[in-house]
């Protein structure tokens, strides 16, 4: 079985494996990972361990702080603007598609937003280009969504926002391609793709910024608080962490982000090349913005994709059916998801075009 689902997505099969062996007695402790003390000399040590591997694959500058909340992305909706607004300076956003609009609609509840630039035009098939927009030094901050997971759609480059903190929601593609940091303000991320288990929400923020933390932000959603507490201001997800940690090590042994990116462009090449070849499969992101992460596609009719998503889970490829907003199909095919995975999807859209064309 292949699971396609964007989230929670599949763990490589080693974590799981290993989160197996160890599942009754952490390291020989005589206990459950789920049930040790968070403040325990066990689990600081590997909350510590799950910061420096990901400082490691990633280059995390000394200058920035990594946080391990909870609430997923969508509390960091909230977050970023509760955090980084500052007086008279909106918090500007780009209107790249569905998780877009949702951080944007979020803000509006907390203070201004402008929205600098949108892909409405091109109904959200292809993303936002620099050169294309001019970001003003007015604003509190600049938000985007690097990879608009239901859409379907990647921005090629990062914007440009000079000296306006970047602010980036990655939650359906950290770790699957190099990144410098140093060009963000905060990362974010919800972990039930590219990081672990739901639970878990990953923010990296650069130092100065979290001088802009008032003391009116909820305690939880402080992000200097949560740095000053070392991600403890409350019980942390413990399980997730560790999870995540064994993530983060798959990741290291296996060659790291410049290796996991390789094999997530052959699998992406693969599936783009299939939907390009057929005459019943279709994609309608432009090319310089597809995304390697989550690939929508559909049939001509309404019936022929439903007939395609069950066909398709009695092969054994699960959770092909696309957003329930936008119909049709959609693979993800996040880090975990092997070259034999989307083998096996390509294999079978070969054979049911064969069938109904
Ligand atoms: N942002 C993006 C890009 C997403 O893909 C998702 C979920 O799929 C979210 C935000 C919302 O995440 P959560 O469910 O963790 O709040």
């Amino acid at each position: 079985t292949y699971n396609f689902c964007s989230g929670p997505a599949m763990l490589p099969e080693e974590v799981l494996l290993k989160a197996q062996s160890e599942l009754l007695s952490y390291q020989g402790c005589g206990m459950s990972v789920m049930s040790l003390s968070h403040r325990s000399d066990a689990f600081l040590s590997i909350l510590s361990q799950a910061e420096n591997r990901l400082r490691s694959l990633l280059n995390i500058p000394d200058h920035y702080h990594v946080l391990f909340t909870q609430g997923g992305a969508s509390a960091q909706f909230a977050s970023i603007p509760l955090n980084l607004m500052q007086p008279g300076k909106p918090g500007g956003y780009l209107d790249s598609g569905y998780w877009a609009q949702k951080a944007i609609a979020e803000a509006e509840r907390y203070g201004p937003v402008k929205v600098v630039a949108s892909a409405a035009e091109s109904n959200y098939s292809r993303a936002l280009l620099n050169g294309e927009y001019s970001v003003g030094a007015k604003l509190s901050y600049l938000h985007y969504t690097p990879n608009e997971t239901i859409d379907g759609v990647a921005f090629p480059d990062v914007p440009q926002s000079g000296q306006v903190p970047l602010v980036a929601d990655m939650s359906s593609c950290i770790l699957s391609a190099p990144l410098n940091v140093a060009d963000f303000g905060v990362i974010y991320a919800g972990a039930q793709k590219n990081i672990g288990p739901a639970g878990l929400t990953l923010v990296i923020i650069r130092d100065d910024l979290l001088e802009r933390c008032g003391d009116r932000v909820p305690r939880l959603m402080n992000y200097a608080t949560l740095a000053s507490q070392n991600s403890m201001a409350n019980t942390p997800p413990t399980f997730a962490i560790y999870m995540a940690n064994l993530v983060f090590e798959w990741l290291l042994e296996n060659g790291g982000i410049p290796q996991i990116e390789k094999q997530n462009q052959r699998k992406a090449e693969l599936l783009y090349n299939a939907i390009d070849s057929s005459s019943l499969f279709t994609n309608a992101v432009e090319q310089g913005s597809r995304s390697a992460m989550n690939v929508p596609f559909s049939c001509a009719s309404a019936e022929l994709n439903e007939r395609f998503v069950r066909q398709a889970e009695q092969a054994g490829l699960m959770n092909l059916k696309g957003h329930r907003s936008r119909g049709g199909m959609r693979a993800s095919i996040y880090n975990a998801m092997p070259y034999s995975g989307v083998e096996a999807l390509v294999n079978f859209m070969q054979k049911f075009e064969s069938q109904y064309v």
